[in-house]
């Protein structure tokens, strides 16, 4: 993530109702929230524009009707509700760090006061797009409509959509592929659940998913089992990169355990951001993609 510049709210008195003891909902007490905005202030300092910066008086106020306007039994989930809504409701600020404190938390032993404090941000991504079955182009497009209509998404970048042979299995129709980049709030889990989500509506068929009408339409055109990995399908979407995230999960992998192997990933991935590099490679997606050429160009 680039430098940001910092606006900083420091202890904001809130008196609210939160916490897990019936008399701290009913008799409420003062919480302090600290919160450091990273934001862009030089353009806006030049202009000197009060609209166009994130205006720390409106974001105090927020801060203090939304501490308010719902009660929580946890400073975690208050602490995460303020930090998402902060984000969603000041599109300026692309990171926080937000703290919530409680003096008079109800603990019989003497302290200063408890607090929870986390940082939450828009995620650069990644994902790769694919289709062989049905309206490729259209599937992909619909996909991409879904992904701009997340709430939790913005500056949806899309590559442009190339053709390509099937990789592994290769006994199927040609793919449609491509690539999108997007900020998000959401999780990587969040993510891959919500991608999945959009690849069921499209029609894909999982292993407990069976019986959609266009897989049912190609059924005949494969021997295979249709929801073999490499498998035909009327779409694939895979996360890439997370920011520079590194998981290794049973059901989640990042970044893509293949996309350094396969040039229909690493070509749209290029076309959206010539300097992108692999994260673990450490190698820039298109040194990796010549490297493949090579490889090719050898065997
Ligand atoms: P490949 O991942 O090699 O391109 P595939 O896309 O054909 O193969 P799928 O059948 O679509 O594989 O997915 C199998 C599982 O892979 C998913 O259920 C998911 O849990 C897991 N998975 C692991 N890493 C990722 C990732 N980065 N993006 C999407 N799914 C992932
Ligand atoms: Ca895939
Ligand atoms: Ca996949």
């Amino acid at each position: 993530m680039q430098n940001y510049d910092e606006i900083r709210i420091e202890n904001l008195e809130c008196f609210a109702y939160h916490g897990v003891k019936p008399e701290e909902n009913e008799q409420g007490q003062f919480f302090y929230i600290n919160a450091v905005l990273y934001t862009e202030i030089r353009k806006v300092a030049a202009e000197d524009d009060l609209n166009q910066t994130t205006n720390y008086s409106k974001v105090a106020k927020y801060i203090n009707e939304l501490m308010t306007r719902e009660t929580y039994q946890l400073i975690e989930t208050v602490a995460e509700k303020i930090a998402l809504s902060i984000l969603l409701e000041f599109p300026l600020v692309q990171k926080l760090d937000l703290e919530v404190r409680k003096p008079d938390a109800p603990i019989n032993l003497n302290f200063t006061s408890i607090s929870v404090k986390i940082t939450r941000g828009w995620q650069r991504v990644y994902i790769a797009t694919g289709s062989n079955l049905g309206d490729s182009e259209q599937l992909i497009n619909t996909a991409i409509g879904q992904i701009k209509g997340h709430p939790q998404i913005r500056d949806v970048r899309a590559s442009s959509l190339i053709n390509s042979t099937p990789y592994g299995v290769t006994d199927q129709p040609d793919f449609v592929n491509g690539a999108v980049t997007f900020h998000t709030l959401l999780t990587p889990y969040e993510l891959l659940e919500f991608l999945q989500g959009l690849e069921i509506a499209a029609g894909r068929g999982r292993d407990n998913n069976k019986g959609f009408a266009v897989e049912e339409l190609q059924s005949n055109f494969l021997s295979s089992n249709k929801s073999v990995r490499w498998g035909a399908r009327t779409l694939d979407l895979d996360i890439l990169l997370y920011e520079d995230i590194l998981i290794d999960e049973a059901d989640l992998v990042i970044p893509h355990s293949d996309m350094h192997n396969r040039d229909f990933v690493l070509t749209p991935l290029i076309s959206l951001n010539r300097h992108l590099k692999h994260p673990v490679l450490n190698r820039s997606m298109k040194q990796l993609l010549d490297d493949l050429t090579e490889r090719y160009a050898v065997t």
